[in-house]
């Protein structure tokens, strides 16, 4: 069963309804004051939809609402003029990029965090700190210790897994280049390790708006750490 909405500008959910017709209609967003919208304001045809299923008001976020009306394909006024963004400000704050992976993952990571894709910011920050570590034990151990970051057998890096087990052994030989690498550090890898596989591989999980926003300053400082070794790392060796 579907689920009506009815939306400011801005994309705030004011009221939902399961009934288009019964929805409670406010003129105003009580968050932030602008109008409030029960269908496309193109058209006049499309009523706005929370969900294909019956779901209370609580239970939506602006992740779940249409970017393009249904009917003649016009933007929602919550798309906003910067494209698709529904938030401010980026996921990773760096200072240590180098060389275009760096630059382009963190580019594309902050793009998906302003547009709401919020699995894919996990995902693609999971990728990033997986080739910084290996850039960083590449770096240390060289191929002649090339069994801390590549399984000869299957001609690949390790897992990711073994990859963190490996740095988190090397602390003692790695923190030349840093007094950053902390249990504190490892543990937040695990963690972010965890939920990026959760949202690459579980179709349950869903990633909340504010959940991923207070993890910025972590996911940054995480970032940076291994970023800033990475680099310690290719300029003495
Ligand atoms: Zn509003
Ligand atoms: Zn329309």
């Amino acid at each position: 069963m579907t689920t009506y909405a009815q939306v400011c500008e801005n994309g705030h959910i004011l009221n939902t309804s399961p009934n288009p017709e019964y929805i409670r209609d406010d003129d105003f967003c009580q968050d932030c004051g602008a109008e409030g919208l029960i269908e496309c304001s193109e058209c006049d045809s499309q009523k706005i939809i929370a969900s294909q299923q019956n779901v209370t008001t609580e239970e939506v976020t602006r992740n779940d609402l249409d970017l393009f009306c249904r009917s003649c394909g016009a933007a929602f006024p919550w798309v906003g003029s910067d494209g698709m963004m529904i938030r401010e400000g980026v996921f990773i704050d760096d200072d240590y990029t180098n060389g275009p992976f760096d630059r382009q993952t963190i580019e594309e990571i902050n793009r998906c965090y302003r547009v709401g894709a919020n699995s894919a910011v996990l995902v693609l920050y999971r990728k990033l700190l997986e080739n910084v570590i290996i850039e960083i034990l590449r770096g240390h151990y060289g191929t002649d210790s090339i069994e801390k970051f590549y399984n000869e057998d299957h001609s690949q890096f390790h897992r990711f897994s073994v990859l963190i087990s490996e740095f988190d052994d090397s602390r003692v030989d790695l923190g030349q280049y840093s007094g950053s690498l902390t249990n504190a550090l490892i543990q937040d890898i695990w963690d972010f390790k965890g939920n990026g596989d959760a949202m690459a591989h579980s179709i349950e999980h869903e990633m909340q708006d504010e959940e991923l926003e207070e993890m910025s300053s972590e996911a940054t400082h995480v970032a940076n750490v291994l970023l800033q070794t990475r680099n310690e790392v290719q300029r003495t060796n």
